[in-house]
């Protein structure tokens, strides 16, 4: 992502740790990245001058069609096989690998995936899936707890209660489940599925553990994913200070519980916790929590999903030592003030969960036999993907795509980036718009958001010279949330005024995490708002809040694309 339009970070310290996965143990990288925010959803790019060093780099790389641009680069990294297994090989079959290998057998390429653990990577097994799983439980509990709500409906609920084992077997199945579509879903259409740890020996040469069988194909995509980043001080031990692969298995719901960052991962746990009866402690390292959001958006947020809740909260501080519960005591959290230093108080809680981001899983790849240095783990890349070796140059077939990249660490963009490289090794020219990627929180209710938040956008209008208008539309004049009574939402609309361009789109309220498509589809095909506010939407649906939204934007422009010729029904 480009720096001007990353999210705010604090700086985060080195730690060497090794991370057991359910089969295979994997080093983390030592080098942690920068905590990872948005809701850690977005890395800053890598410290400013590096950065600008690459730039400088990618700047004069050539602008050919990939194969033309890489050859140059081939010599530099010993010589290639003449023929090869396959056409394209993956590392990882995460959710960036399935979506690239399964674009590939589209476009008729010989595809196989190497996964060192389970099929399904961390959205399936430890991120997005389970998550929601749980999301579905603490949403129903929510709403069987508050009297308020029923009551409002007319209806009358004796009591609310939940099974734990029943609730973390929810979460279980679903992954499983999930994890056999992926994995179906590549046998049927003839991927080949290698079971083993990945290393690349040279340019498009691959080993595969535990057999070492040497694998060569024409293009190679890296799509290793990410772990859990935990800054150095903390120990983990998996029972009372955890990370997020720990929690989702919800092998306890503690009474009292610190989350340790409130990012989206964060945010999400504590909307888990407190329905299942949890209070819950954030520790944030900035001055407010949910920094990534707009800060409107992160307000409003605050007053719905903080305040009314079992949530307390300690911003501006770090938590230098966290040890777990053990010999009768409770977990001991030492806060130092995050600006001067200076100690603060030491939390005593049942349990910490530690929610500082994620770092990229990048060791044991064999980068250094393609002469790639990581940055701060992440694996250096262009904007199509092509990996950036020491001198600056394209490797050549490689690609690295998802968490491993850290231009966007989402289960979709992942994706995204694995059809975008498809495309182009198949002939297609294609750069991912990544500003046109939406990103959801799920809790009750849901955020989202596409685009710049306000900040950026003024920022951005003061260096290019445009102006920034706002528009916004709430939830309480939505039929149909006031049907479900749910009117407590906002949504809000970022925009060029002179000529319609939605720069930015951020929505709190009711399935907002569905909404936003409409935003990011039109901003990914250059839609306007002069001419996406003539589009019907049915009533009565929530999307009439996107409707109304785009209809009290003051645009100068007109419209730009008449239909011409009505269609009769
Ligand atoms: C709690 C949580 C909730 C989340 N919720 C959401 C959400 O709601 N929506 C969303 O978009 N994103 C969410 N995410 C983020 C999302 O999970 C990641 O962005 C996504 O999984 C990245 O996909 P990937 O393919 O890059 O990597 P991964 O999913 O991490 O997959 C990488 C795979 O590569 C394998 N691997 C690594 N190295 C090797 C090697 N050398 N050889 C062979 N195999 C190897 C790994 O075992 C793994 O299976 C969440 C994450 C977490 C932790």
């Amino acid at each position: 992502m480009q720096s001007s339009l990353s999210l705010s970070l604090s700086a985060t310290s080195s730690s060497a740790a090794t991370v057991s996965r359910s089969r295979h143990s994997f080093p983390v990288p030592a080098a942690s990245p920068l905590n990872l925010r948005f809701c850690g959803l977005r890395r800053e790019a890598f410290d400013s001058g590096l950065a600008a060093s690459l730039k400088r780099q990618q700047s004069q790389l050539p602008r050919q069609p990939h194969s033309a641009a890489v050859s140059a680069a081939l010599s530099a990294n010993g010589s290639p096989p003449s023929s090869f297994d396959y056409d394209l090989l993956i590392i990882g079959a995460g959710v960036g690998g399935h979506g690239a290998a399964l674009h590939a057998v589209e476009k008729g390429l010989k595809t196989a995936i190497v996964e060192g653990d389970v099929v399904g990577g961390t959205c399936v097994n430890r991120g997005c899936v389970p998550s929601k799983a749980l999301l579905a439980v603490s949403g129903r509990m929510r709403e069987l707890k508050s009297d308020h709500h029923l009551k409002s409906f007319g209806l009358q609920v004796s009591a609310a209660g939940y099974d734990r084992q029943g609730v973390a077997d929810h979460a279980n199945n679903l992954a499983s489940k999930i994890r056999n579509n992926l994995t179906n879903s590549m046998k049927a259409l003839g991927v080949d599925i290698l079971t083993g740890f990945g290393t690349i020996l040279g340019p498009q040469k691959v080993k595969v553990g535990p057999s070492n069988k040497i694998v060569t194909a024409k293009d190679i995509i890296i799509a290793t994913g990410s772990v859990p980043f935990v800054p150095k001080g903390i120990e983990v031990d998996g029972k009372t200070v955890i990370t997020s692969d720990h929690a989702l298995k919800l092998e306890s719901v503690p009474d009292w519980i610190a989350i340790v960052g409130s990012g989206y991962i964060g945010l999400e746990f504590s909307d888990v916790y407190t329905a299942l009866g949890s209070e819950v402690t954030f520790v944030e390292a900035l001055d407010q929590l949910m920094p990534g959001f707009d800060p409107e958006i992160s307000k409003l947020a605050q007053r719905v999903l903080i305040n009314p809740r079992n949530i307390d909260y300690h911003t501006g501080v770090f938590a230098t030592k966290i040890t777990p519960a053990r010999d009768g005591k409770p977990v001991l959290i030492e806060l130092i003030d995050a600006k001067t230093k200076e100690p603060k108080e030491t939390l005593e809680v049942d349990a910490a969960l530690i929610a500082t981001g994620r770092a990229p899983f990048t060791q044991g790849l064999g980068l250094e036999n393609i002469d790639v240095v990581t940055q701060r783990g992440f694996v250096p890349v262009d904007e199509r993907m092509r990996v950036i070796d020491t001198n600056g140059k394209l490797v050549p077939h490689l690609f690295c795509i998802g968490d491993a990249n850290g231009k966007m660490m989402l289960a979709h963009a992942a994706s995204a980036q694995g059809i975008s490289v498809v495309e182009q090794v198949t002939g297609r020219d294609h750069v991912l718009n990544h500003l046109s990627i939406p990103a959801a929180c799920f809790t009750h209710p849901e955020i989202s958001m596409v685009g710049l938040t306000e900040p950026q956008a003024r920022e951005k209008g003061e260096k290019e010279g445009f102006e920034v208008s706002v528009a916004k539309t709430s939830f309480k004049a939505n039929t149909k949330a006031l049907a479900e009574n749910e009117g407590e939402g906002l949504a809000k609309l970022i925009y060029r005024p002179d000529n319609g361009e939605i720069l930015g789109v951020h929505i709190f309220g009711l399935h907002a995490a569905d909404l936003i498509h409409e935003a990011s589809n039109a901003i990914a095909l250059g839609t306007r708002i002069q001419d996406i506010k003539f589009a019907v939407h049915a009533h009565p649906t929530l999307s009439e809040v996107l409707d109304e939204l785009f209809k009290s934007a003051k645009v100068k422009a007109q419209a730009s694309s008449p239909v011409s010729e009505p269609v009769a029904v």
